[in-house]
Parts: structure tokens; sequence; C-alpha cells
């Protein structure tokens, strides 16, 4: 029963892998072809229309996109009664094993010492694996394929609490400025304030799990998403940095609670190349990966 269950998880899992690394999502691709509609610089609609072309052949082809696929990131939402739990771990190593040489995925995992290429996206702490434990007997997955130029990008500022919010847009304009094109815009932005410096970087990458444009549920928070947009939006960089005036096509905001004596800002910056899948799989091995890719050509 368990080897039924792993080995249909092990199956869907490398496709939903597959299918991240080929397929660009629907949210991604209806905000690029609204960009497309929405930008007045002829250089952008130029950059823009050849990302759409690329991402159309990586459908034809089954190909990745960019030759960059990232790093593998995995949240996992594991319920108490889901019969597989200290296994997870190395069925994911298994996984990730399975799609580098099917995909095939570029080997990004090299020792920072030896300088040596470890070869199957794998070593120690990679994956990176969070996990939540929840109530039910399911397993929610969801994989992100983090492309290391946007990576590059992401900042951690423990702001002084005092006028620490209101100073938050001028602060993200200034760190997208600095960042210019080298996470491949249009970006999307996650930023996390509020918890620990750990845990807000943490809340920054996950709030790019959100689709699309989806506010935060919070009215102030959604305002203040809306507000960073558009000041990003005003700062002219443009797809791939050559001008224009789409430079992100979503900022995601979250919050948690923070120390009276700290104001931790993460920012985490998503490149166009938005490669996110999520998984849910049931105790009797039946899996469904969400319906989110490339329905939208
Ligand atoms: S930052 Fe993104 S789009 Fe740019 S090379 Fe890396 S994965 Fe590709």
């Amino acid at each position: 029963m368990k080897d039924d269950l792993r080995d249909s998880m092990k199956t869907t899992l490398v496709e939903a892998l597959r299918l991240c690394a080929t397929h660009a999502r629907n949210d991604v691709l209806v905000a690029i072809k609204s960009a497309i509609e929405t930008e007045t610089s002829t250089i952008a609609r130029d950059q823009l229309s050849c990302i759409l072309n690329n991402m159309r052949m990586g459908i034809r082809n089954s190909l990745p996109y960019c030759q960059d696929t990232g790093s593998i990131h995995f949240f996992l939402r594991l319920g108490d009664g889901f019969p597989i739990r200290s296994g997870l771990p190395e069925l994911l190593r298994e996984v990730i094993q399975d799609a580098t040489a099917l995909i095939p995925l570029r080997p990004n995992t090299v020792d920072p010492v030896s300088e040596m290429n470890l070869s199957a996206n794998l070593g120690n702490c990679i994956p990176d694996i969070d996990i939540i434990l929840v109530p039910g007997d399911k397993l929610q997955v969801d994989v992100m394929l983090k492309g290391g130029g946007s990576e590059n990008m992401s900042q951690l500022i423990m702001l002084p609490p005092l006028k620490a919010l209101e100073s938050l847009p001028s602060l993200i304009a200034r760190i997208v400025v600095d960042a210019g094109g080298k996470p491949c815009p249009p970006i999307i932005l996650g930023i996390g304030i509020g918890g620990s410096a750990s845990s807000c970087m943490k809340m920054a990458k996950k709030s790019i799990l959100r689709p699309l444009g989806r506010s935060n549920s919070r009215p102030e928070l959604a305002e203040l998403e809306s507000k960073i947009h558009s000041r990003v939006n005003g700062l002219g960089i443009g797809t791939m940095g050559l001008g224009g005036d789409v430079t992100a096509l979503a900022v995601h905001l979250e919050s948690c609670p923070r120390h009276p004596a700290s104001f931790p800002v993460g920012v985490i910056f998503q490149c166009y190349a938005h490669r996110h899948a999520r998984i849910t799989i049931s105790p009797n091995g039946s899996c469904k990966i969400r319906d989110d890719f490339s329905n939208a050509f």
C-alpha cells in the first residue's frame, strides 16, 4: 500500500516538475499578454513577444523555456493522517534525481568550497523543504523552480520600526532600481514584513506562490501592494531592463507580528519564468496537479 502510494507520488511529482519547467503558468501568460497590450515601449513589447514565443516553443517541444531550471523548493502542508512522513525528504530527493535526468533539468548544485557541480540537483540541505503540519489526511505540495538571477537580488533589511511602514514603497523602489535588469523583468515581487530575520524571508518567498495579482486579504496590505506595484512600474526599468512601463507583473506582500524593536523586511524577486505547481495527494494514492498550465495561449 505504501509502495503504491510512493510510486504514484513519484510519477506525479516528476510530471509536476516537467510542467513547471516546460509549460508557462496561465496566470503568467495572462499577465504577459496584458503587459503587451498596455506597454508603450516598442522594444519592451518586442521583448515580451519573444518571451511569449519562447514559452510557446517550450510547450510545443516539451523543453524548459529557460536554460536556468533553478533551485528546487518544496512547501509541504502535511496532514496528521498522511501515511508517509519521515520518508518524505528521501522520496523528494528521488523525485529530483529522476526529474533531473528525464526533463532534463540543469544540474544547479555547486559545492561552495570545492566548486564541484554535484550534478543531480541534490546535496546537503538541498532540496529546500518547508513543512507545515495541518489537520486531515492529505499532503499538499507546492514546488517551485527558482532561477538564480532573480534569487541573487533577494534582500533582508532590518528597519527601525518608527515610520518603517510608510517608508516601505521608497525602500522597495530603491531595491528594484539597484536590481535593474538582473532579475530578468518583468518580475514578481514577494515582500514579507514582520516576524524574525528568517521568517520574514520565508514569508516573502511563500507570497509568490499566490496566484498572480490576487491581493492580500487584508485591505490595508492590498492597498500597500497596489501602491508599491504602481511605484515599481513607474521606474521605467521595463522588460529585461531595456526600459518600459511594465517592470513588475505583480507585487505580493505578507505580514506577521514583529518584535517591538524590529521591523524586518524580506524581499524576494521572481523572474518572468515563474515556475510553480501545486499537487494534492490523498492517502489512497490519488494525486492531482492543479490545472494552472498553458491553457491561456
Ligand atoms: S533569472 Fe529567471 S529568466 Fe533569468 S535566467 Fe534565471 S531562471 Fe531564467
